[in-house]
This record gives structure tokens, C-alpha cells and sequence, in this order.
């Protein structure tokens, strides 16, 4: 039972925009009211009403490490005693961005800002500024925050509420982006062939999570860092997800592209507000003070969020992290397909590293358009009955589920089993 998160829901959208801070925890897409949640504890989530969930949400992938780890707390704890904010330089700032530049070979000089959000904006700015170009690539189903101009098509969020585009956004905003099919070959050269000396940078998730998991086809990233190299544009790797999620050095390590922009944000905030951007010393140079692109913050590089950040990329780097990861995560991902099996179920399974997707279709999913592809009313009844096994997963089809460091062997065997009782159910009936 959830009697207070209902009680709360119900004062909550009295007072919040359908009683939520952020559009997809309103559960709308799954037919539910939301959970208010109490506290998490490494891999568990309590809601207000006592009850206990294997979590992965995962606050959509900050938390590698699960909730509550003690070095992220004593980090934060020691940080706010010295205060909250200076506005002013510190050297946990330089450490931070030091760490970044040590696991991210790309990244020579990188700027802290406070959101995922703001990392593509500020991103986006610098290549035009640099470039001096207008257009933008990006590709349906790419999330990369809500940018005005990258707010065509743009994954998870406005998918599970079908608005193509947000209003508020004028035409004249969005008139310079092509969106394109992700994973397209030849949509791409097509519109370089027609675009090729106006368009100031590509930008991609590397690997999508937005629109569910998506690995790229073999070849198209360094296709993206070929094409946009021979025509002048600057390729964009928004990494807010993948970055320290496949690896220290993201999906550009994973995958072997060097980009010249990277943009950073979840892991490296360890669940406090971070973002960042970084590339090259020659571009970042154009960035002020140094250059005369724009970009300020007064809680950039803020003490107590950096410090989350830091003890986060610390316990990452310890020898075994990612290795333990991926046997988690792989042992999830072949328990879902074996159940899927036993049950005759022809529906997909995708993951990369600790991000995976069971996309209720049986449709090869390549792009945005073939996501769409998934039963999403089947979803929301799978969601709810997972809720009720206390397994607490995103409440949209088209999200990556997060394992973290706190899942053991038996919260993923208690989640495969839950998945197939679920799935055995659903089917019967
Ligand atoms: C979450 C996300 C963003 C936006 O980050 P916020 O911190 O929510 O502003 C941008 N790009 C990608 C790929 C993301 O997943």
C-alpha cells in the first residue's frame, strides 16, 4: 500500500506542475501516481509508506555507487562544514577537473557548470562560436537536456507524452537543427552533401539511452568523427550518461572515437548537481574569461557537489569496479533473456555496460522510430507489477535501467525471478 505517497501526490499537484519536478517521475506513462520515496540504501529504495524496492532508476544514473555510500556522505559532510558556496575558486574544483582530464583523453581543458542542460547549451554555443556556423546535427531520440534548440524529437520525455517539440520553443530557434535518424549512414552524408559548410557540429548520445538502450551500428561513430572532420564541423559526444557509466573514459573510450567536445553530468556530480564540458585546449580557449564565448554559473564547480563528484570518480577508479559492473549486469541481462525464452516471448533485450532495456517489441530497434515499435500499454502493466514484486524500474519504456555497484548477486537474481513471474502472468492472462 502507498496511502502517504498518495496522500502527498495529492498536495504535491496543488503545488508543483503535476506535482513533479521533472516530467517522466510523474509515472503518467506507465499509469501510475508516483512513489515518494523516504531514503535509499546502496541498491534499495524506502518509500514514505515502509515499503522496500531493488532500485534501478538509480536518479537516472547519477548513483553508480547506490545510495547513501558512505564516502560520497563523508565527502559531503566534510565539504559543508566549510561552507556551502564561495563563489570563488577552490582546489577541489582544479582537482575535479584534473581527474576528469586524466581518465578522458579529449578532454584537455574542461569547465564545471550545474546540469546536464547546461553542458549541451554551453556546448553548442562554443562549436558555433568556433565554427562560426549555424546548423546543428542532432538525432531523434537523442536526449541532451532541454536546450531550446535541441528540443526536436528528443527521446524519453516528450516521447511518452507524444509532443514532437515543446511550445514555447519559436520555430526561428529550432530552424538550424537537423534531426536525423540515429544509426543512419546515409542520412547523414546526405544532408553534409547539402549542409556540409553551414553545420557547426554533430551532436550524439554515443551510446543512446534516452529512447531505450541503442548501441550504435558497427562503424557509424567514426563514420560521425570522419564526416564531420572532412567537412570542418566539430563532433559532440554528449556523454552525460555514458561518461564514467562504460568505463573512466566513457563511451569514447569504450568505442575508440575521440571527439572534440565532450559533455559530462550524472556520475560526475555523484547525485549532487554537476555538469561539464571539456575538449580541446584550442576550443575551451574560446570560453571566457579566456575567450569571448559566454558562460557563467554562480554555483559552477559548487564545494559540496564537487566533492560528491570527486569521492564518486574516486571509488570508480579503484581496480575491479567496472569488471563487477558488467558480471552484474551481464547476469541480468542473460537472466531476462532466458526467461523471455522459457516464455515464448519474442520481445528485446539491449544493454552496454550497466545500462539495459527490455523493449516490449519484436522488432529489430536501430532508431527512435523502431523503439516506437514497443508496446508501451504492456510495458506500464509490466512496470506496475514489478513495482508490486518491490522492484522499482524507470517508469517509461523508453529509459536505461542502472545497475550500480550496491546490486549484488541476489538483488539481481531476485529481479530476474520477479521479471519472470511477471512476464509468466502477463501472458497468461
Ligand atoms: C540527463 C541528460 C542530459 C541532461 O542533464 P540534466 O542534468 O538533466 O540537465 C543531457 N544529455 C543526456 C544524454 C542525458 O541523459
Amino acid at each position: 500500500m502507498r496511502i502517504r505517497s498518495k496522500a502527498f501526490y495529492e498536495k504535491a499537484i496543488k503545488a508543483i506542475p503535476g506535482g513533479v519536478n521533472s516530467p517522466v517521475r510523474a509515472c503518467k506513462a506507465v499509469k501510475s501516481d508516483p512513489v515518494f520515496f523516504e531514503k535509499g540504501e546502496g541498491a534499495y529504495l524506502i518509500d514514505v509508506d515502509g515499503n522496500r524496492y531493488i532500485d534501478y532508476v538509480c536518479s537516472w544514473g547519477p548513483l553508480i555507487l547506490g545510495h547513501a555510500h558512505p564516502e560520497i556522505i563523508a565527502n559531503v559532510y566534510f565539504a559543508s562544514k566549510k561552507g556551502t558556496s564561495f563563489g570563488a575558486p577552490t582546489w577541489q574544483e582544479v582537482e575535479l577537473a584534473e581527474f576528469i582530464k586524466s581518465c578522458v583523453p579529449s578532454i584537455e581543458k574542461v569547465r564545471l557548470v550545474n546540469s546536464g542542460t547546461e553542458a549541451t547549451m554551453s556546448a553548442i554555443r562554443l562549436a558555433r562560436a568556433y565554427t562560426k556556423r549555424k546548423k546543428i546535427v542532432k538525432f531523434e531520440g537523442c536526449y541532451h537536456g532541454h536546450v531550446d534548440s535541441l528540443l526536436v524529437k528528443a527521446g524519453s520525455g516528450l516521447a511518452t507524452f507524444g509532443i514532437p517539440a515543446s511550445p514555447g520553443v519559436p520555430e526561428e530557434l529550432t530552424a538550424h537543427t537537423l534531426n536525423l535518424p540515429y544509426n543512419d549512414f546515409e542520412k547523414v552524408e546526405e544532408a553534409f552533401k547539402q549542409y556540409g559548410e553551414e553545420i557547426a557540429a554533430v551532436i550524439v548520445e554515443p551510446v543512446p539511452a534516452n529512447m531505450g538502450v541503442i548501441p550504435p551500428k558497427e562503424g557509424f561513430l567514426q563514420f560521425l568523427r570522419e564526416i564531420t572532420q572532412k567537412y570542418g564541423a566539430l563532433l559532440i559526444f554528449d556523454e552525460v550518461i555514458t561518461g564514467f557509466r562504460l568505463g573512466l573514459s566513457g563511451a569514447q573510450g569504450f568505442y575508440g572515437i575521440t571527439p572534440d567536445l565532450t559533455c559530462l553530468g550524472k556520475i560526475i556530480g555523484g547525485g549532487l548537481p554537476v555538469g561539464a564540458y571539456g575538449g580541446k585546449a584550442e576550443i575551451m580557449d574560446m570560453v571566457a574569461p579566456e575567450g569571448p564565448v559566454y558562460q557563467a554559473g554562480t554555483l559552477s564547480g559548487n564545494p559540496i557537489a564537487v566533492a560528491a563528484g570527486l569521492a564518486t570518480l574516486k571509488e570508480l577508479a579503484k581496480p575491479g569496479t567496472y569488471e563487477k559492473l558488467e558480471a552484474l549486469a551481464s547476469k541480468l541481462e542473460e537472466g531476462i533473456k532466458e526467461a523471455l525464452k522459457d516464455l515464448d516471448l519474442p520481445y528485446r533485450v539491449h544493454r552496454i555496460a550497466s545500462m539495459l532495456t527490455l523493449f516490449f517489441t519484436d522488432k529489430e530497434v536501430i532508431n527512435f522510430e523502431t523503439a516506437l515499435s514497443s508496446d508501451t500499454e504492456k510495458f506500464a502493466i509490466f512496470w506496475q507489477k514489478m513495482l508490486e514484486k518491490g522492484i522499482y524500474l524507470p517508469p517509461s519504456q523508453f529509459e536505461a535501467w542502472f545497475v550500480s555497484l550496491a546490486h549484488g548477486e541476489e538483488e539481481i537474481e531476485n529481479t530476474v525471478e520477479a521479471v519472470y513471474k511477471v512476464l509468466k502472468k502477463m501472458h497468461k492472462d
